[in-house]
């Protein structure tokens, strides 16, 4: 298809969807609605261009760490080695045969490299090879060319290259001379790879499952058209590989649709400092518009500041201006700066010695050091502080690891009030936070509490994920089972009266 005739489609795609796309002055290419969204409705969805699992070359003697190619699964020992270039996983014939058009030009190419190379095969660097296979094929009309599949959206697509500093552009053009290494193309623009590897780092989406678990990466050069907002009215989820693109608030007609880049837990400095870091721009979104303003204030206190001096007291601690510590917004009480600084450090102590990533057999002590971080954490933070969340998070992990259901349930019961703070009440990790407590509770016979719990994931996630995936069939089947044992425990409670 020629260039003009694609755009035709383009457009013609975009308004059999009521959407448009506008050049606006600072964002450039943003996506908007012609007609209003409902919250939970499918705006958007689009295969990727191409994409890879999160595999490690590094880990090449087990297969534990590795997805399959076509499906990302990890079939734990199941999957086999592509015997062609000993770098790619498949789960079976199928997902090999389906590959196979692309990858066996990649096969070729990676079994020319030696051992050692393969080894910085990252998904990232291999990424950037399918991206250039695929257009070779569409170029050479093995492979189709359709209106949301073909290279001319990766080209529109926005780098910053002006922005990259020397020592990350030192890092693109290594990263370049590799994949030409791999692809030996004979007029190959080194800048140019260099100049999508920019590409990737700001447009390249994380493909996650539906737990949001990341699994691989992949390029989706329309939804990339839609700009953040640190309070977006959209969300992106994957069914699989394929992007969607949900309203998760009412969108008007002509208002621009809108996800998130980041985390959008965090204050304002925090949220702009890493769109800074990744996507090279300022965010000027309705939310960080309001940097300074007395709610924003509160909010980066709550999210990241200490707790009162008074235990019982939920105010919020500003810096005093005599600059003797910090002074809680609702009784005054003053927090003397050695009294948090001695805390902090002695969190910092404690957390030095605390494993990321513990391993089977220290799993224990890994959870009695995070116990003791938590505590500590506790007297020193905001009860609504992420960095407490985030110590939370890791022990309900933990606990779920060593199958401590018990403690596993009261931690979640503890997150999931800071969830509600400091997400917006339609977020997913709401929802799955839910779902997991519903999960403990009826586990652990806590029936009615199960399908209370189950009922709110269920609320949430259906605006998120939608209804008819397998992930949310399960929930919904769980839901049933559920409420079907809650009715028959009260009809045996009314019996047992009478
Ligand atoms: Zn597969
Ligand atoms: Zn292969
Ligand atoms: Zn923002
Ligand atoms: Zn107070």
């Amino acid at each position: 298809m020629e260039e003009a005739s694609l755009m035709a489609d383009l457009e013609r795609f975009l308004e059999d969807r009521c959407l448009s796309v506008l050049n606006l002055p600072q964002k450039g290419r943003s996506l908007f609605a012609t007609r209003g969204f409902r919250p939970g409705e499918v705006i958007l969805s689009q295969k990727p261009y191409i994409c890879v699992p999160n595999n490690n070359n590094n880990n090449t003697s087990s297969s534990s760490e590795s997805r399959c190619d076509g499906c990302f699964k990890t079939n734990d020992n199941n999957l086999k080695r592509c015997s062609g270039c000993q770098v790619v996983w498949y789960c079976g014939s199928s997902c090999q045969k389906s590959e196979w058009k692309l990858h066996r030009h990649e096969c070729k190419a990676l079994s020319t490299l030696d051992k050692e190379k393969r080894k910085f095969v990252t998904p990232t660097i291999r990424l950037m090879v399918k991206l250039y296979i695929k257009r070779n094929l569409q170029n050479e009309k093995v492979l189709p060319v359709t209106t949301t599949d073909n290279y001319s959206l990766v080209e529109a697509l926005v780098s910053h290259m002006s922005e990259i500093d020397e020592k990350q552009m030192l890092l693109y053009a290594q990263m370049a001379n590799l994949v030409n290494l791999i692809l030996q193309l004979p007029s190959v623009d080194l800048r140019e790879i260099a100049e999508n590897f920019s590409k990737f780092s700001c447009n390249a989406h994380t493909i996650c499952d539906s737990e949001l678990r990341p699994q691989g990466i992949g390029l989706f050069p329309f939804v990339s058209i839609i700009n953040h907002s640190c309070s977006p009215n959209a969300i992106l989820v994957f069914e699989e590989q394929m992007a969607v693109v949900r309203a998760i608030d009412k969108i008007p007609k002509d208002s621009e649709i809108t996800i998130s880049y980041i985390e959008t837990a965090g204050s304002t400095l925090t949220r702009q400092k890493s769109l800074k870091e990744q996507y090279l721009f300022h965010c000027q979104c309705a939310r960080c518009n309001n940097f300074g303003k007395p709610h924003d204030i509160e909010e980066s206190a709550i999210l990241e500041g200490y707790r009162c001096a008074d235990e019982k007291c939920t105010g919020f601690l500003l810096r005093d201006p005599e600059e003797k510590g910090f002074v809680c917004q609702k009784c005054l009480l003053l927090r003397s700066k050695e009294e948090v600084k001695k805390l902090a450090s002695e969190v910092k102590r404690v957390s030095e010695n605390a494993p990321a990533s513990p391993s089977a057999e220290n799993k224990q002590g890994a959870i009695e050091l995070y116990k003791t971080i938590e505590k500590l954490q506790v007297t020193l933070y905001n009860s609504f502080s992420i960095t407490l969340m985030r110590t939370r998070e890791k022990l309900l992990k933990m606990l779920m690891d060593v199958e401590s259901w018990r403690e596993a349930l009261n931690y979640c019961r503890l997150i999931v009030p800071v969830y509600q703070r400091v997400y917006p009440a339609t977020h997913p990790l709401i929802g799955l936070q839910f779902y997991t407590q519903g999960k403990l509770e009826w586990l652990l016979g806590e029936t009615k509490e199960a399908v209370s719990s189950l009922t709110k994931a269920f609320d949430v996630l259906r605006i998120s994920h939608g209804t008819s995936t397998p992930f949310m069939k399960e929930l919904s089947a769980k839901l049933e089972e559920a409420r079907a044992e809650a009715s028959y425990i009260d009809r045996q409670t009314y019996n047992d009266d009478n």
